[in-house]
């Protein structure tokens, strides 16, 4: 019997030398076959309810783009929703999957494959507002590139625009006390996913399948407040933190942090 409890499986004795850069590589279509199975968009939707959209009207945003569309979940979320989307993400892979559950949730928006570290080569025009969900933005290991691509947002937004972007809380993973409830983003029952490994330069998640597959996915374990460090000295300021989406939180309760940080 699987569960979708993240449980600490081993935390690895120390970090390999080498990390991965390549996002791309690391999401093979097997895993994006089951990328659904790990969210499962009902249980999803229970659990965010109208937390983004009340975050963007808030920022009286219109025009958003999602920079890590993955298989499409916000981005299908926020256009039935009736904003202006724009779904982006530098996997082909992820980028074909939003286009068919654009399509099969009667939803017509643009979807364009763009590395974020270029990503104003590929965008077209400014928004008022961009989400980078689900713990994406920790796929960037190196800190020059969590800068650069800090500053391809901050210049991809009009003035006023926010920026919302989450991480799995890494503070707790680091210090070897994560427990996720399973509640929050990746909801699916039908995956178990441990820390195979973790310490200050690399976090691998462990995705066991009921067929008896595996995967792993190797990202960068940012802090919270490394992130909001970050996003000051890009240019944001008026940046407010939710754990979980809620306000009120203990960064110790929490499976996920969202930092919401406007452009002035
Ligand atoms: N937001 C989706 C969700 O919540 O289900 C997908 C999250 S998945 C953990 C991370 C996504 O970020 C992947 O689809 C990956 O291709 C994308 N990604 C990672 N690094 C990227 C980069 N440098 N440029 C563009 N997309 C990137």
């Amino acid at each position: 019997m699987t569960t979708n409890a993240t449980r600490i499986a081993d935390h690895g004795p120390t970090a390999e030398a080498a990390v991965p850069d390549d996002f791309e590589g690391q999401y093979v279509r097997t895993l994006v076959d089951r990328w659904d199975q790990l969210i499962d968009w009902d249980r999803r939707r229970a659990s965010e309810q109208d937390f983004f959209m009340e975050l963007l009207n808030g920022a009286e945003a219109q025009r958003v783009l999602d920079v890590a569309a993955g298989t499409g979940y916000h981005s299908v979320t926020l256009a039935q929703q009736g904003f202006d989307v724009t779904a982006a993400d530098g996997s082909a892979e992820m980028i074909e999957r939003t286009r068919r559950n654009a399509e099969r949730h009667g939803q017509n928006f643009r979807v364009l494959q763009a590395d974020w570290r270029s990503l104003r080569e590929s965008i077209d025009g400014r928004y008022d507002a961009i989400v980078c969900l689900g713990s994406s933005f920790p796929h960037l290991f190196q800190e020059p590139d969590r800068r650069a691509v800090l500053t391809e947002f901050y210049e991809a937004l009009n003035p006023g625009g926010i920026l919302i972007i989450d991480h799995r809380n890494f503070d707790a993973i680091r210090q070897h006390r994560y427990r996720s409830s399973g509640n929050y983003y990746y909801c699916g029952t039908g995956a178990t996913v441990t820390v195979a490994h973790v310490d200050e330069q690399l976090c691998r998640f462990q995705y066991d399948f009921p067929d008896g597959s595996t995967h792993h996915l190797e990202v960068y374990p940012i802090l919270s407040g490394e992130l909001s460090s970050l996003l000051i000295d890009a240019g944001f300021d008026a940046i407010q933190n939710f754990g979980d989406f809620r306000e009120n939180f203990a960064i110790e309760d929490v499976d996920f942090v969202i930092h919401v940080a406007r452009k002035s």
